[in-house]
């Protein structure tokens, strides 16, 4: 993310003029229905479901919120959020959008102008070599077994092309004759589909007489291939090397193609393989992303946490998923996700991964499990129970299994249930097991988090209508803020970090950008912002604007009044009590006199 100081420095840049050309309500309208209601425009908002429309649009503020999950901001915002882009990608959709020519870009220094070029290269390389394989496929004698191989499997014709399925040839340089004429032996070794001999110096293709699979990375480019091996060649799965386009911690399988359906349903199935989400997809259900056979790494965390923060994991049911999942499990658990776990049943006496269950059971099937896979805690107690629970050291086994998951629970009250449910279930009544379950539930620091929630009435109307007019009212916005600055009128409130903040930008005697001002708050108060500016209010005026003052000031008088009657009491026998007295004495006359 931009910082607010960074998007600042480019006032009068040109993200700056772009954003004073375009028109909020024609950019957001490109992705959401939009009626017009009253002065602002309201729609189904597109970051979290609803049925009825709390996302509003003010084309007089240009800047957007979202009553529901509270999202908010300006045209970039919204575009950033869409996009799931950085702050220049959304200066440049905007741009776009609205017709305005993008400047070049500043050059480069020399190394990174290199680089770039050898990553665009990369890429291009990657692109040959995809139609090469899908050419194999189609064309040759030896793809066709591999078609054969690919329909047994219950991937039809479509599928295969919907997926980039190839195929690399047994030959050992097939690909390499295709792309040596354009390419340095250097570029064809750097983009790993190319392996040089150790001890010859020879360079061979990497993938022989194999399926391959294009891995794309977030935008859809293709970076690197997954293969698997036609024959029983080993491994039965290989994967394009680390390059410079290509890092396997960075990289979802699907996810260019699932991050869509993954924000629209706020949730991700987590496979292991191509195949399985492949198969996954076929059913109809776009969401799914693989890890590509190695567990999961905290840079695909991140990159899924960007879209959603709740997963389904569905390994495979042998030895090496169930530790995948577990290590996936704490992985998830830390970057605060909420897990659930599909452990599929057997196909016959066979273990099931999803391409398999899918194919024999269908996808209603399938469905409806994912649909009450349950959330991870209950998955782990089911494998804790498979241990040998007969043995005082069995039982410590399943434990220390156990504790460090119940540990990572975020709910101090759910932590306590489940350690309940766990000593229950696995028949732990041992004072000792109990001891170290309720100790590892109190361990945990973090607090309960809560909810964001609407903010509602959190603030009183004076305070509301203040910062409604220190935004709004062109006429009298920096007189206002003088006079609310002056006499320390916000400070003790429960808005005083929104008074400043406005108080600031407009004593700075720039136009008030409200996006920029929310984006420097905390959350709550952020929202507290957006909904003030959206609320229904009347044209602003002096007059109104005195008697808020007048309110705030009657209030400080209050808050004194009591401050010195607490010093009073506190120690009646102080030196400076008859001061304290002569002060009691004057607020209420102050009081009296405002009533
Ligand atoms: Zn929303």
């Amino acid at each position: 993310m931009t910082s607010t100081k960074e998007r600042m420095a480019e006032a009068g840049s040109f993200a700056d003029r772009v954003k004073q050309q375009a028109d909020i309500v024609r950019v957001v309208g490109e992705y959401v229905r939009l009626k017009k209601t009253g002065k602002d425009y309201s729609g189904l908002c597109p970051f979290h479901q609803e049925k009825t429309p709390s996302f509003t649009v003010s084309p007089i503020k240009q800047i957007f919120y979202c009553f529901g999950c509270g999202k908010g901001g300006d045209v970039y915002n919204f575009v950033m959020d869409m996009e799931k882009c950085e702050f220049p990608e959304a200066v440049k959709v905007v741009a776009e959008k609205c017709g305005i020519a993008i400047p070049r870009q500043k050059e480069r220094s020399p190394e990174e102008r290199k680089e770039n070029q050898q990553r665009s290269v990369l890429v291009e390389i990657h692109r040959e070599a995809q139609s090469f394989f899908v050419k194999q496929l189609e064309g040759t004698l030896e793809g066709k077994a591999a078609r054969a191989y690919l329909e047994d499997r219950g991937l039809s014709k479509d599928a295969i092309e919907r997926f980039g399925i190839g195929y690399a040839p047994s030959g050992g340089d097939a690909l390499l004759r295709h792309l040596k004429p354009k390419y340095s032996d250097k570029l064809l070794v750097d983009s790993g589909l190319v392996s040089r001999d150790q001890n010859a110096g020879r360079l061979f293709d990497r993938f022989r007489r194999r399926i391959t699979f294009p891995i794309s990375n977030e935008s859809g480019k293709i970076v690197a291939f997954g293969a698997r091996a036609l024959g029983d060649d080993m491994p039965k799965y290989l994967n394009s090397p680390e390059s410079p386009i290509y890092s396997k911690s960075n990289v979802l399988y699907h996810m260019d193609r699932a991050k869509e359906g993954i924000r629209r349903q706020d949730f991700a199935i987590l496979v292991e393989g191509y195949m399985d989400a492949i198969a996954v997809a076929l059913a109809g259900i776009s969401n799914v992303v693989a890890s590509c056979g190695t567990s999961l790494a905290d840079p695909q965390i991140k990159l899924l946490g960007r879209f959603t923060k709740r997963v389904i994991v569905n390994y495979d049911p042998d030895a090496a998923g169930q530790s995948a999942t577990e290590r996936s499990l704490a992985l998830l658990l830390e970057q605060d996700f909420e897990v659930r776990v599909l452990a599929l049943p057997p196909v016959g006496n066979k273990k099931a991964d999803p391409d398999l269950f899918i194919r024999e059971r269908g996808k209603d099937e399938y469905l409806k499990l994912l649909k009450d896979a349950p959330p991870y805690v209950d998955y782990l107690i089911a494998r804790a129970r498979q241990m040998d629970l007969t043995t005082g050291e069995g039982k410590l086994r399943a434990v220390n299994f156990l504790l460090p998951y119940v540990q990572k629970i975020p709910n101090r009250i759910l932590r306590s249930e489940w350690a309940t449910r766990i000593a229950q279930q696995l028949r732990l009544d041992e004072p000792v097991l109990r001891a170290a379950l309720s100790k590892a539930a109190t361990e945990r620091r973090s607090e309960v988090k809560t909810k964001p929630e609407l903010v509602g009435r959190a603030a009183k109307p004076v305070e509301r209508r203040l910062i409604r007019m220190l935004a709004e009212a062109q006429g009298f916005r920096q007189e206002l803020a003088k006079q609310l600055q002056n006499a320390h009128l916000y400070h003790g409130l429960e808005t005083e970090k929104i008074f400043a903040a406005l108080v600031i930008a407009t004593l700075s005697g720039q136009p008030l950008q409200a996006a920029e001002v929310a984006a420097a708050l905390e959350d709550r108060d952020r929202r507290l912002l957006y909904e003030i500016l959206f609320e229904e209010a009347n044209e602003p005026t002096w007059e109104e604007a005195m008697s808020c003052i007048e309110a705030l000031q009657h209030r400080q008088a209050e808050r004194e009044l009591a401050d010195v009657q607490r010093s009073i009491e506190a120690n009646p026998a102080a030196p400076e009590l008859r001061g304290l007295l002569e002060k009691k004495q004057q607020l209420m006359r102050r009081l009296a006199a405002a009533r």
